[in-house]
């Protein structure tokens, strides 16, 4: 029995012969799961893939393609029951005949590929995260070095993530992404100044740095914290209007960046740092190097440097050893940091981490409940500070439009993850991906209604 058999068992094995690859023209579908990381590794596929001739669609859930392939995440149980439940999906659409080469890569593949292949022999190939070039060479194309840098987004195209660095150093004891996705490797600052402008040219305005690491940018390759001469860097690209930071590690975080930060004007006062628990014997077993009192030195510090700046972080409930005393300790700590933006994940036990030999004794009806104690903690935060909001004036990114609103962003808020601003459509005129001042108007828990009152496109 393995780890897999409880998500697989569901579907009739049945006797499809594959289609030979010649008939195989056309279209490619592109179907992300996970993070942004993994949507930076569909986005440059696919950009390999159209230039070697291939018409390529991304997410598209609504239509099969006769090549379909699932970039795949599988760090928690939650992931990897989704990431399970899409292949199988597609095994459906195979077995009708719809789609014909069925490819799978990504993290779950990583982690699990000699089982998947037992379990699920209807997938026509299997690759593991680092795959670009394997995958095109299953589909008779080549790598073209020179477009490495080149991304088909998956994004509206107004913002796009840039992936700084692969892997990561740190051993938390609840993690399976370094087991996944290897030891921490920056990418060369000319690479992703490169990548940026290309980007930029394109017509991102907005740029997202995400990795399993921000902050430890550049110690491999420049024997340094990097980070803040790579956000100089990017703010001396004159298109990009927003820089974003995402999944910064708290303990040895480069204060310069704060500099960084105040001084340019693109690069948002906002920053996520995911700080996991505040109790130091559960720190401790999480093998998270760092204490209460430095975490609390760190979020002063932060706070100071850039008073406006919006902290979003990551907590996590449930972790073994964890008692009910403990776990008030970090809904005491999180009703008085007041973060703004926030996440919270239940532990969940995953073979081949350190947590893996702890006694998982927290039930999952409990887990579940303090992650609701918390988020609806959260939401009375989260109301407060979109009261304080009231009346005041932001630039604000439109994103998209649906039933009749427009929905925006501050620089406070991150796509997909955080707040919105709608705006009605019947009274404002707006352009998707373009800035305006809008003044708020009305709050609630985790959004605000606005309004107009200039445009701010960038020079
Ligand atoms: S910092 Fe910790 S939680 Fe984040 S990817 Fe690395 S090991 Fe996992």
């Amino acid at each position: 029995m393995t780890v897999l058999n409880q998500f697989v068992m569901r579907i009739p094995k049945s006797q499809s012969q594959a289609q030979p690859l010649s008939e195989m023209e056309g279209s490619v579908n592109i179907l992300t799961l996970g993070c942004d990381k993994n949507r930076v590794d569909s986005e440059r596929l696919a950009a390999q893939l159209q230039a070697a001739g291939y018409t390529v669609h991304l997410d598209d859930y609504n239509l099969p393609h006769p090549i379909t392939i699932i970039n795949t995440c599988g760090f928690i149980n939650d992931a990897k029951e989704e990431s399970v439940e899409v292949i199988l999906d597609c095994v459906k659409e195979k077995q009708n005949g719809k789609i014909r080469k069925l490819i799978v890569f990504g993290c779950l593949s990583q982690r699990y590929q000699e089982d998947l292949r037992s379990e699920i022999p209807e997938v026509d190939a299997w690759f593991g995260t680092d795959a670009i070039e394997q995958i095109l060479y299953y589909l008779r194309s080549k790598i073209q070095p020179e477009l490495l840098n080149r991304r088909l987004l998956s994004t509206p195209s107004h913002y796009a993530y840039l992936k700084i660095s692969e892997g990561c150093n740190h051993g938390c004891a609840y993690c399976a992404i370094p087991l996944i996705r290897g030891r921490h490797r920056s990418k060369p600052a000319e690479q992703l100044l490169e990548e940026a402008r290309l980007l930029a040219d394109k017509g991102v305005r907005e740029l997202i740095l995400v990795a399993q690491d921000l902050t430890s940018y550049g110690i491999d390759l420049y024997h340094r914290r990097e980070l803040a001469g790579l956000l100089e860097g990017l703010a001396r690209i004159p298109q990009l209007h927003w820089i974003r930071l995402h999944y910064a590690y708290p303990n040895h975080f480069p204060m310069e960046v704060l500099d960084v930060m105040r001084d340019n004007p693109q690069i948002c006062h906002y920053l996520d740092i995911p700080i996991q628990h505040i109790d130091d014997d559960i720190l401790k077993r999480m093998n998270r190097n760092i204490t209460e009192k430095e975490i609390r030195l760190l979020l002063d510090t932060i706070r100071t440097r850039v008073p406006d700046i919006a902290l979003r972080t990551t907590l996590m409930v449930g972790f073994p050893g964890e008692t009910r005393k403990k776990f008030e300790k970090l809904y005491a700590f999180a009703e008085e940091i007041r973060f703004d933006r926030m996440g919270v994940f239940t532990y969940s036990h995953e073979e081949n981490t350190l947590a893996y030999t702890l006694k998982n004794s927290i039930s999952h009806l409990e887990k579940n409940r303090r992650k609701d104690e918390i988020m609806w903690l959260q939401q009375d935060i989260s109301l407060e500070k979109n009261r304080k909001m009231l009346g005041k004036t932001f630039e604000v990114l439109i994103d998209s439009k649906q039933d009749g609103y427009y929905i925006g962003r501050t620089q406070y808020d991150s796509p997909e993850v955080d707040n919105m601003v709608l705006l009605r459509q019947q009274a404002n005129r707006c352009e998707i991906g373009k800035f305006y001042q809008v003044r708020i108007t009305r709050a609630h828990e985790y959004e605000t209604n606005g309004k107009i009152i200039t445009d701010t496109q960038p020079s």
